[in-house]
């Protein structure tokens, strides 16, 4: 069956494009049969995965506003051996756009219906905020992976986050759960990043992924060549990190 992945958090830069990108490499070359939705107007992910995001014709934007279909949008990205829904900035129109929409909340929802069953694994790279949007790849999902920087105020912030989700389970979608929390950027010289990783381990026990995503230049230089850290540095960590995680989810 297919597993519909959200992953959100409403704070920018924790690492979800990152997280969205290089787990979608990592999935695929476990053999997996994997599609990234990009659901932030800043395209991210869909320049992190090779594509011009500028040039780009038909986008998850157009799916959202049913001008166009899903298969449309779709782009295969032979180099991370995943396919691809693309955005752009057209996207951040959307939300205005589907105000008076009927079930405006689950347009990504119906329109990953009729593609779902070619994938094993459906990842969707959310935007950094708790609106339409998001609101819609919550809808979407089965599970929600939130991606996280062990400092000060991760914690107060996650709070907001779970009680979104609580919120999205008694609206919207009953059975989204949280899939896991996973730890992005991590050093573990810094002894705040070490007290807060303690610390969401005592609140969310085994929610918290073993893995550990370490900070290194390689994950972050990577979207530059519009590569997963897989296809632009195999050997290293940050590539190992993705892997190991996609080695904990398909064992879960
Ligand atoms: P936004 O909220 O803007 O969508 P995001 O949560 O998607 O951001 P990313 O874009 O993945 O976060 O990461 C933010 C920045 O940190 C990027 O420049 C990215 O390359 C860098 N980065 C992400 N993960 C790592 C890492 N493990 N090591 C080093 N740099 C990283
Ligand atoms: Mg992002």
């Amino acid at each position: 069956m297919t597993k519909i992945l959200a992953i959100t958090n409403q704070k920018g830069g924790v690492g979800k494009t990152t997280t969205s990108v290089n787990l979608a490499a990592s999935l695929a070359a476990s053999g997996k049969r994997v599609l990234l939705a990009d659901l932030d107007p800043q395209g991210n992910a869909t320049m992190g995965s090779g594509t011009n995001k500028q040039t780009v014709k038909v986008t998850i934007y157009h799916v959202l506003l049913g001008d166009a279909g899903i298969e449309e949008a779709r782009v295969s990205n032979p180099q991370g051996k995943y396919d691809l829904i693309p955005a752009n900035r057209d996207l951040a129109g959307a939300e205005v756009e589907m105000v008076n929409f009927p079930q405006r909340e689950a347009r990504l929802k119906l329109a990953l219906e009729s593609i779902q069953d070619d994938y094993d694994y459906v990842l969707i790279d959310c935007p950094p905020a708790l609106n339409l949007l998001t609101l819609n790849g919550l809808c979407a999902a089965h599970a929600v992976m939130i991606p996280m920087q062990c400092e000060y105020y991760a914690l107060e912030g996650l709070s907001d986050l779970v009680n979104t989700i609580k919120r999205v389970r008694s609206n919207f979608n009953p059975t989204l759960r949280i899939e896991g929390l996973l730890r992005t950027m991590f050093d573990p010289r810094n002894i705040l990043a070490q007290q807060v990783s303690d610390q969401l381990q005592q609140h969310f026990g085994d929610k918290v992924y073993r893995t550990v995503i370490p900070r290194t230049v390689r994950l972050a230089e990577a979207p530059g060549f519009g590569l997963p850290v897989l296809y632009h540095d195999g050997q290293s960590k940050g590539a190992q990190a993705y892997l190991d995680l996609a080695k904990e989810i398909l064992s879960a």
